[in-house]
């Protein structure tokens, strides 16, 4: 149980007000057929300012914060999934509304009229650059951090530059245990500067195309330099990115052996791999999947979660007694049945035909989401759409790093390019030997490819046209 948060009656009173105004707009927005995902959450912060504490302070077991470049959102979804399958109640920001108004909104939805909040766990997708505000109001017992890489370079600057701001926000909870994903140096470096507890995760064996990433050059590595010395590190073996087994020569920091460790991936039509030398299995797709089911496999172990030690009693699982193997049984099945969500891969079937929708959003989202694209042997149509709203960022020479070679792959039958940059993404494929179509709209270029074929259908689209994107496939698979 946390310790709750100390409220005057008048607080107390205008908490209660905030959360029913809220409750009151949300209800308004959604007659007016808006999904709002942050209106609730503004409107009670208008009231009440801090009104994160006093909803967050009610959480009876465990607060985590999701944080990272890329996978947040699909790491929190499946975490909660996990949890809610467990029997508990659980609050999260599912659509990765993930600044503070997002986050209290999602509070507001779980909570009763008048402010009551019924909750075991929170989870919590937290916005790397907005973690210092919300941390200032809600105070996480977990942060998972899946990963650090270069995104959108107006809005958050350089890597260095969210790497401060997470750091600062961590320092602000130190007694906040971080789970790391040992394979990144960034997040290494990141997790020893800030002081805070810290448990890793990693992959052990090179996977998949690891050997012949190993050898590619033009792969962005943001982190290949030692953060501590400055020196170019060594590494056994890439998995992408700056992501493998690497060492520094010069001032021996090094990857740290994972505490929670996966080897034997095997990406196909499923992807297969060993968690802790047990058979985890899923039709999640691509190498990132690995590691957000692993950091969530790194909470629920913290945790001691039932669900991994179905016959087990208490004692045993929080470590009084003696230590028992867990069972990837429940922890498969629940896959099984976890949907991909909100253009993660999400899959729609409109007319008889698959159509996969991926957010890409950086150059080693892009990187990923080809890879996994190409896992998928058969043949496929592929739209690509690129905007450059404030949200996208305005510069768009992050696509120069994708590795936009590959798509020149013999199963992908023809491409189409729409959005406020088309013109940009058709000479970047023009620079590989790559032809694609423009298309006026993002919706007459999926139009275009359901008309003229019957494979599977790829949609990659970057963050400003995933929401109408996705509700134009959502309205077409009901047609
Ligand atoms: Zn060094």
């Amino acid at each position: 149980m946390r310790t709750s948060i100390q409220r005057s009656i008048t607080e107390k009173l205008r908490d209660a007000i905030a959360v029913d105004a809220a409750k009151a707009a949300a209800a308004g927005s959604r007659l007016a057929g808006n999904q709002g995902t942050s209106l609730p959450g503004k409107t009670a912060m208008a009231v009440s300012p801090d009104i994160l504490a006093p909803l967050a302070g009610q959480v009876r077991r465990k607060i985590i914060a999701v944080c990272g470049t890329n996978g947040k959102t699909t790491t929190n979804n499946i975490l909660c999934t996990m949890l809610e399958a467990e029997g508990r109640k659980v609050v999260c920001n599912r659509l990765g509304s993930n600044m503070p108004a997002g986050i209290a909104s999602a509070f507001i939805n779980a909570a009763h009229p008048g402010g009551h909040l019924d909750a075991d766990y929170a989870c919590l997708e937290v916005d790397e650059a907005s973690a210092r505000l919300v941390f200032s109001h809600v105070k996480p017992d977990y942060l998972i951090l899946t990963n650090l890489f270069r995104d959108q370079l107006d809005r958050y600057g350089e890597i260095d530059i969210t790497m401060d701001l997470l750091k600062t926000a961590i320092r602000m909870v130190p007694e906040m245990k971080l789970i790391i994903n040992a394979d990144d140096p960034l997040s290494v470096s990141l997790a020893e500067e800030t002081g805070n507890p810290f448990v890793c995760y990693g992959i052990n064996t090179p996977a998949g195309h690891a050997i012949e990433e190993t050898l590619r050059t033009g792969e962005v590595r943001e982190g290949r330099f030692c953060r501590k010395c400055g020196a170019l590190l060594q590494y056994d073996f890439y998995q992408y990115g700056q992501m493998g087994k690497y060492r520094c020569p010069v001032c021996g920091f090094k990857r740290p052996d994972p505490v929670y460790a996966a080897s034997d991936v095997v990406l196909s039509e499923k992807l297969h791999f060993l968690a802790e030398g047990l058979p985890v299995e899923t039709d999640l797709k691509g190498l990132y999947s690995v590691y957000n089911l692993l950091a969530v496999w790194s909470f629920l172990r913290e945790e001691g979660c039932r669900l991994l030690f179905p016959d087990a009693d208490n004692a045993v699982i929080t470590g009084a007694g003696p230590r028992i193997r867990p069972d990837t049984t429940r922890f498969n099945e629940i896959l099984s049945h976890y949907h991909a969500q909100f253009g993660r891969n999400e899959t729609f079937c409109i007319d008889g035909r698959d159509v996969v929708l991926n957010l890409a959003k950086n150059p080693t989202g892009f990187n990923q989401n080809i890879e996994a694209m190409l896992e998928d042997s058969r043949p496929k149509r592929l739209v690509i759409v690129i905007n450059d709203n404030s949200a996208d960022g305005k510069d768009v020479s992050w696509l120069w790093d994708v590795d936009f070679d590959r798509i020149r792959d013999q199963s992908i039958r023809a491409v189409t390019v729409s959005g406020i940059r088309a013109l940009d993404m058709c000479l970047r494929l023009k620079y590989d030997g790559i032809e694609a179509d423009l298309a006026d709209t993002p919706e007459a270029a999926i139009e275009k490819h359901l008309r003229e074929g019957s494979e599977k259908l790829y949609v990659l689209v970057n963050y400003t046209a995933l929401f109408s994107i996705h509700q134009y496939l959502q309205e077409r698979t009901r047609k």
